[in-house]
């Protein structure tokens, strides 16, 4: 009976199968159907993550599948599900499940890890940014510090050498019975030691005011008076070097709150730099005319001129267009720093209009008081 039974059994059994497998997979299985089996399923292992699923048909998507189910995805779970059918009835159904949250924290955790990577990337930028120009300025700085040294060496050489040449004249015999001769070696000595001193205040003034300790004193001063005052202080080289100044004091109303002194040292630098760069006779005009209330002055010279690049930075300190031995006109490059400190100070502006081998105009701006 029961390999009867067993018999019967199988014979049912084919003739079911044999019915559903020639139905479509949508009446056979649905969608709740998988859902509620893969819940139940996932619950059991303990697996907390949200799933999406699809039967596949000899790898074609069937009609069951999960909303918004993504065939595209890379990790997928697949199994074989109704794997016995008939032997004529050839299928090949597939069941794939896709666990979302896994692909999330795959994405959450490639996407922290290239964020990472982009941050230490940008630090080591900006690190390899801020040493290169770190070591750009310190060449700078070392380079400005050797050519500075230079000068100052060589401006004390000279003086140094004059006043012991003139010590040892005086000494001489000859010399010290001529009276006009012992007074010009003193002379020449007393204008080689005001030199020197000129030298030191003129480092002395800056890293004054390196310290910021500006505290100006100003009055009302005439700006053609302070002018002339200057002029005569640059007259003697002008002369030296066979030239002239031209004035055209246009200004209806000069006067402007100042301080006398450090005014004037301005105006004399600007004029000691038109002479100093310039290789033929300077030619330098002066001009001043009053331009809703401010009194506009220009210091023009037909000298070297200069090129746009350092017409942007020769206000700054220790600047120079040329460094080294390249040209021989001696300086610090702490003339037009301490003028444009000294003028910020009065609230007036400095600016330069230049072209090389013509030329430069230094225009200042000077609130007018009445
Ligand atoms: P220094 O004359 O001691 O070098 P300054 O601060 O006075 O320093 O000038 C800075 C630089 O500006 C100079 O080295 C020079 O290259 C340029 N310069 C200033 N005045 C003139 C000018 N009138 N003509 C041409 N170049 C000038």
């Amino acid at each position: 009976i029961i390999g009867l039974d067993e018999v019967e059994k199988k014979i049912i059994d084919e003739a079911i199968a044999n019915y559903t497998s020639s139905l479509p997979i949508h009446r056979r299985i649905s969608d709740e159907k998988i859902n509620q089996y893969l819940t139940e399923a996932f619950k059991k292992y303990n697996i907390e993550s949200e799933f999406e699923f699809g039967v596949y048909d000899h790898n074609i998507l069937t009609k069951v599948h999960s909303e918004g189910f993504d065939d595209k995805s890379s990790a997928l779970y697949s199994v074989a599900i109704f794997s016995n059918p008939p032997r004529h009835l050839s299928t090949n159904y597939e069941l794939k499940v896709n666990l979302l949250s896994k692909q999330k924290l795959i994405y959450a955790s490639v996407f922290e890890l290239s964020l990472l990577s982009l941050a230490f990337t940008l630090i080591i930028i900006v690190t390899f940014y801020l040493s290169l120009s770190q070591w750009i300025k310190q060449r700078k700085i070392s380079q400005i510090k050797s050519d500075f040294i230079n000068n100052m060496t060589h401006e004390f050489k000279t003086p140094i050498a004059t006043i012991n040449l003139a010590l040892d004249s005086l000494n001489n015999p000859k010399i010290k019975n001529d009276p006009s001769r012992i007074e010009a070696y003193h002379n020449m000595i007393r204008e080689e030691n005001r030199r020197m001193h000129a030298q030191v205040e003129n480092v002395l003034r800056i890293s004054k005011l390196e310290k910021r300790e500006l505290n100006l004193e100003k009055e009302a001063l005439h700006l053609h008076e302070v002018l002339a005052n200057a002029i005569n202080h640059v007259s003697l080289i002008i002369e030296q070097h066979n030239g002239r100044i031209e004035t055209s004091f246009l200004a209806t109303a000069d006067t402007f709150l100042g301080n006398k002194s450090h005014f004037t040292n301005v105006l004399i630098n600007i004029l000691d730099n038109a002479i100093k760069y310039s290789e033929n006779a300077p030619e330098i005009v002066i001009k001043t005319e009053l331009l809703k209330n401010k009194i506009h002055l220009s210091i023009a010279d037909n000298g070297i001129g200069m090129s746009k690049a350092a017409q942007k930075r020769i206000f700054e300190k220790f600047y120079r267009e040329h460094t080294g031995d390249i040209h021989n006109v001696k300086g610090h490059g702490l003339g037009l720093a301490y003028a444009k400190r000294i003028l910020d100070d009065h609230n007036c502006s400095i600016f330069v209009e230049s072209e090389k081998g013509v030329g430069s105009t230094f225009i200042i701006q000077i609130p007018q008081i009445t």
